[in-house]
């Protein structure tokens, strides 16, 4: 039987999509050639390119509204970078929020002035800094959606007249959200996409070309944009996978339906981590993410057995970042409803031997 996978990233993904992927590994669109053993520029391949491209957008709401997509390489990582290279003149407002924002903070730093507008660093980013004042000649604000490590994610987006620019690489295609206040938003594909080594990239075209310091090619969103996200040889089989994944997402009934299930999965473990005296939550209640459940145990001396009686359930992934500690459950798209009932039943189960 498959394992319950609550892991960070690489994560879980939907059965059907491996099973399409695995076969073409082998045999590709009928033609008796594996996937990633022919052109990329290959039509059956441009056309997979394409449609991954426009299913993101699709999903988004953002068709026909001046946005791009593009799937690059070097992770969300590489955005931190990317980012400030083509967007940031003269100084530009972050929002710190985690480890990954604070990673996003020091990269662009070599830019230009950074703001840091707000922080929860000093409490180990256990909740979501709100009512900070975003200057309004910065380049751009930006922000990460869902703090992957410690389980916290913004519920509410600030109003800015400046460019807004979201990290969402562990809670895009989750959650509604009016995604046309976004200027741009990126994603690791690892996280509700596909294999870790692309990059979703959205874009509005017309924020770019105001910076005048000179972007190596490879770097310089403009130049992916007009070569269609094939500037050079893309992640194929990445981006092939996450175009399976967004087909399921969409024949499932889009973000509107898997941000029920999300919410519903989300809820379930919530509400037992709250009931049982065993555990508890670490992150404040209003902020806690739909993706990321991050809990410890009250009495550490249980470790042992909660960790082997997890195991035993067929339940992988569970241990907390090692920044944290304690325990994360990962809830992404691809992990059904029965998964987070199989955890929640070994958490009862656990109170039961200590009665
Ligand atoms: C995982 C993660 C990253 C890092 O992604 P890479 O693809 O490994 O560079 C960045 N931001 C967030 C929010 C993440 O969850």
């Amino acid at each position: 039987m498959k394992k319950h996978n609550f892991s960070a990233g690489p994560c879980i993904l939907p059965e059907e999509v491996l099973k399409k992927a695995s076969e073409a590994i082998i045999n590709f669109n009928d033609d008796n050639l594996s996937l990633i053993e022919i052109s990329h520029r290959s039509k059956p391949f441009v056309a997979v390119m394409e449609k991954a491209r426009s299913l993101a957008l699709e999903l988004l709401g953002l068709e026909n509204k001046g946005y791009k997509a593009l799937f690059l390489q070097g992770g969300a990582s590489m955005e931190f970078l990317m980012v400030a290279y083509n967007l940031l003149n003269k100084k530009a407002a972050y929002l710190n929020t985690g480890t990954w924002s604070d990673k996003a903070i020091k990269e662009a730093k070599a830019f230009g002035e950074m703001i840091e507008v707000a922080s929860s660093k000093d409490k180990g980013y256990n909740y979501i800094p709100k009512g900070y004042t975003i200057p309004t000649d910065a380049d751009y604000f930006h922000c990460t959606s869902n703090n992957t490590v410690a389980g916290t994610q913004i519920k509410d987006f600030p109003e800015t007249n400046v460019p807004l620019i979201c990290d969402m690489s562990s809670d895009i295609f989750s959650r509604q959200l009016d995604f046309e206040k976004f200027d741009l938003i990126y994603a690791g594909a690892q996280k509700n996409m596909g294999p870790a080594g692309a990059t979703l990239v959205i874009i509005k075209e017309d924020i770019l070309g105001k910076v005048e310091r000179h972007i190596p090619s490879m770097l310089n969103y403009q130049i992916h944009i007009d070569k269609d996200s094939m500037f050079n040889t893309p992640s194929v089989f990445a981006v092939y996978v996450s175009m399976l994944t967004l087909q399921w997402l969409k024949d499932l009934g889009g973000i509107k339906f898997i941000e029920e299930v999300n919410n519903k999965k989300a809820a379930l473990l919530y509400a037992e981590i709250d009931r049982n005296p065993l555990f508890k939550g670490i992150v404040a209640k209003e902020d806690r993410s739909i993706m990321n459940a991050t809990f410890v145990l009250t009495d550490e001396s249980l470790k042992e057995t909660f960790d082997t009686m997890w195991a035993e359930a067929g339940i992988n992934g569970l241990n907390g970042h090692r920044s944290v500690g304690g325990y994360r459950a990962s809830m992404y798209n691809a992990l059904p409803l029965y998964s987070i009932q199989a955890l929640v039943d070994v958490m009862q189960e656990l109170e039961r031997t200590q009665k």
